[in-house]
């Protein structure tokens, strides 16, 4: 708990503390940047977090998954510390307030699963609350926090994750249409269970592969005449034009997955369960061969979820290691999960 890692090394309660959830998208990957519609569902895992202003113009933050009390400037640039996304957080509400912090998560980070986005969007929401500066809604506080990650932290992210983890409360889901935020709260049938599990392979969205699926992205938008990608029918992959074949490739994942998405929330009206997990085994197809931002091992695990009778799978999260997410009927869940994980050795329950 914050509170208490708040309380031992600051030795006083804290003014404000909060919880924001991590997400896990279960369909429609990519696709944030390219203007397409998105899927995502809240956690039962987030973030807890602890804060009191102070007066000074340091923060001091402590986080119960990371060594020492990092002490920063609030002026400061982001320097590759575990610290900078909350400092960038607390600097973008107000420049020269000092602070006490405290972190405690239970959502793996690195894993695409948002910690990142929880971490902003919390320390954006409490330390505004601490001030007592106005409400921002969901949508304003998803934005401010995309905007710290993007240009603060320096990773060209869309805004899915943010969106979700400041709307949504644990196991609800949204579709999300990126291009003018408005937004569908989805609840998800009884019995659908979604399970995660962690691949074992670690990765860096910030390693430059993520920018350049997204410029390739923007570059054959361009050469198709539209402003995002997901604005272009399927049938502009068929016709005479000058992509390259890198270009017609990533092209073809967001334009199919946007359709897809799409797919999968008139499955979800209709309850249909076997539509969903066939949409997520095309999604996962579809990042393995089009968009290449899978792994063989990942690849593996989506296939063996399936053999052992999940109804759908597939990688969730940027890509290149992280997380897979199976869709399993509830009624099976135990039965399936034991099988999967004698099978899947490397892969992690996660929840
Ligand atoms: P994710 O897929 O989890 O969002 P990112 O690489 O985007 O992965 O974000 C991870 C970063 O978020 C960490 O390096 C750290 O800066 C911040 N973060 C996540 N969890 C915590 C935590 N428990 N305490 C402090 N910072 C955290
Ligand atoms: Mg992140």
């Amino acid at each position: 708990m914050s509170l208490k890692l708040f309380q031992e090394t600051f030795g006083e309660a804290p003014a404000v503390s909060g919880w924001t959830p991590g997400r896990v998208n279960l369909i429609g990957e990519h696709i944030d940047y390219n203007g397409g519609a998105v899927l995502p569902m809240a956690l039962p895992l987030g973030v807890d977090m602890a804060l009191t202003p102070i007066e000074d113009d340091l923060a001091q933050i402590v986080s119960a998954q990371f060594e020492g009390v990092a002490v920063r400037q609030l002026s400061e640039t982001a320097s590759h510390q575990w610290s900078d996304y909350i400092l960038g957080a607390l600097a973008q509400v107000s420049p020269a307030q000092g602070w006490h912090a405290a972190i405690d998560s239970s959502i793996p980070f690195g894993s695409g699963l948002s910690s990142s986005a929880a971490v902003s969007v919390g320390a954006l929401r409490l330390a505004r609350e601490a001030l007592h500066l106005p409400k921002l809604s969901a949508k304003e506080i998803a934005l401010t926090a995309q905007s710290i990650e993007n240009n603060f932290i320096g990773v060209p992210c869309g805004v899915m994750d943010q969106m979700a983890v400041s709307a949504l409360a644990p196991g609800e889901a949204m579709l999300l249409d990126t291009q003018t935020l408005a937004f569908e709260q989805i609840a998800i049938p009884e019995d659908w269970c979604f399970v995660v599990h962690h691949s074992g392979v670690h990765r860096e969205l910030s390693d430059g592969r993520y920018a350049e699926r997204r410029a390739t992205c923007f570059a054959a938008a361009e050469k198709l005449g539209v402003n995002l990608l997901c604005q272009a029918p399927i049938s502009a992959l068929e016709i005479e034009n000058n992509l390259t074949d890198i270009e017609r490739q990533r092209a073809a994942h967001a334009i199919t997955e946007h359709a897809r998405v799409i797919a999968a929330k008139a499955a979800l009206d209709q309850r249909n369960l076997s539509g969903f997990g066939k949409l997520m085994i095309e999604s996962h197809a579809s990042m393995r061969d089009d968009f290449d931002i899978t792994t063989p091992a990942i690849d593996q695990l989506v296939d063996v979820s399936v053999e052992c009778g999940a109804i759908g799978a597939r990688m969730t999260g940027g890509g290149f290691g992280g997380c897979i997410v199976s869709l399993v009927d509830a009624g099976h869940k135990e039965s399936w999960r034991k099988r999967f994980e004698e099978r899947a050795a490397g892969a992690k329950f996660i929840c």
